[in-house]
């Protein structure tokens, strides 16, 4: 009895941290199956859901980070068993014993800096703006049409700033009056959250509906799609109800109501990946192609795996911030994909896909891959809008 008792304990604790739907797993192993990281490697979501069940769950290890949360088995369970919640609530417990194990550990790293600065890249909270150099982005105020919150990555990481600035760009091209909130943008939080890192989340989110109220704002643009699932499905929990858009709904928005007229051309065979926070989790999957499908010269193909059965670019679940070994990355496994369609340009629309993509595109080049020329280009798709009119056109 002695020993009974600490398990069932752990096993409460797991569930107090909202990971209870262990309770209705039946170890059939379709979450294996189904799970991206099976392509790469061995890992086993059905045990860690019957660790979880039996309290043994092994905080110390490798595997309970490895989950990206893309959605993929939750979607897929006979039983309804939300494999995500328990996954989260190891983490918790986890990070409440401050136990960060081998790719972990750079969340200590993250966490600081998003409790110092607001993002979890270790850039000043004053040099948010930077990605506007140059452009006449103006600071909001109460009664323009539209927030852009700008999000970290398209704030801070360089190949994501000329998104931020794309999408800066065609907002103005559609006469749209929008602002940002600048040094008052903070992370939205989404992927520390699901790092287990639950206080930091709830200040992130207190601190952003703050700004939010004080600036009052009625709707919010952003490009990132963790974003607009946290603003969407989560901010819920702090008793507001925010009106939230995503950019690819908005370019298609703006381009049934006149106001932004697509009359260039962009004369490539693009394949477009559905990121998991846009696609899976909150199902949009038309709009992005209903914009493309309008560009002149554009030939979009669909990749193996795309709509609800989106292959995982990696970088959920805090996993962005991980190191995962060369021969581990879901983005190598995608970009193959997107050569074996004959795909000159993937497009997607969310920071960590184009920032594992672009990574995966210099590795496949730098590993004697498909000569220079022939390798995939990356882009986002306000890139692709904005150089359909001839902008921007340079290769980032
Ligand atoms: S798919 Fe669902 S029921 Fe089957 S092992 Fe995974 S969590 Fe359990
Ligand atoms: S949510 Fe995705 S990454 Fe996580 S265990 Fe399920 S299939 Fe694997």
């Amino acid at each position: 009895m002695e020993t009974v008792t600490p398990f069932a304990d752990i096993a409460r604790e797991i569930q107090d941290a909202g990971g209870g739907v262990f309770k209705y797993c039946y170890q059939c192993g379709k979450c294996d199956v189904v799970c991206p990281w099976n392509r790469v490697t061995n890992f086993s979501m059905r045990r860690i859901v019957w660790q979880a069940a039996l309290g043994l769950p092994e905080i110390e290890v490798d595997d309970i980070w490895r989950c990206t949360t893309c959605g993929e088995c939750p979607s897929q369970c006979p039983r309804g068993v939300d494999q995500i919640e328990v996954a989260v609530a190891i983490r918790k417990l986890a990070a409440s014993y401050d136990v960060f194990s081998g790719a972990a550990s750079s969340l200590r790293a993250v966490r600081t800096s998003i409790v110092s600065e607001g993002n979890p890249l270790g850039e000043a909270r004053d040099q948010r703006t930077a990605w506007a150099n140059g452009l006449s982005v103006k600071p909001f105020t109460e009664g323009m049409e539209i927030l852009y919150f700008v999000g970290c990555y398209y704030s801070y990481d360089p190949r994501n700033m000329k998104v931020a600035a794309a999408t800066a760009k065609l907002l103005e091209r559609a006469g749209v009056d929008f602002g940002i909130l600048g040094t008052r943008e903070s992370c939205c939080g989404e992927s520390i959250r699901k790092a287990g890192n639950e206080e930091e989340f709830k200040t992130l989110a207190r601190e952003n509906i703050k700004a939010f109220i004080d600036h009052g704002v009625k709707r919010i643009l952003v490009g990132s799609p963790h974003c607009y699932h946290t603003f969407k499905n989560e901010y819920s929990e702090f008793m507001v109800n925010l009106e939230v858009v995503h950019i690819a709904q908005y370019l298609q928005e703006l381009v049934e109501a006149g106001r932004l007229e697509l009359t260039g051309r962009f004369d490539k065979r693009v394949a477009y990946h559905d990121p998991c926070y846009l696609g899976r989790h909150n199902g949009v999957f038309d709009e992005p192609r209903d914009v493309l499908g309008k560009l002149s010269g554009l030939e979009l193909v669909e990749l193996p795996d795309t709509r609800q059965n989106s292959l995982c670019c990696g970088g959920g679940g805090g996993r962005i911030w991980m190191h995962t070994d060369r021969e581990e990355r879901f983005g190598d496994l995608r970009l193959a994909q997107a050569q074996e369609v004959g795909a000159e340009v993937l497009v997607t629309s969310c920071p960590y896909c184009i920032s594992n993509f672009e990574e995966s595109r210099l590795g496949l080049a730098g590993n004697g891959g498909p000569p220079e020329g022939a390798v995939l280009e990356i882009r986002d798709l306000t890139e692709v809008v904005l150089e359909s009119f001839g902008e921007g056109g340079e290769r980032p």
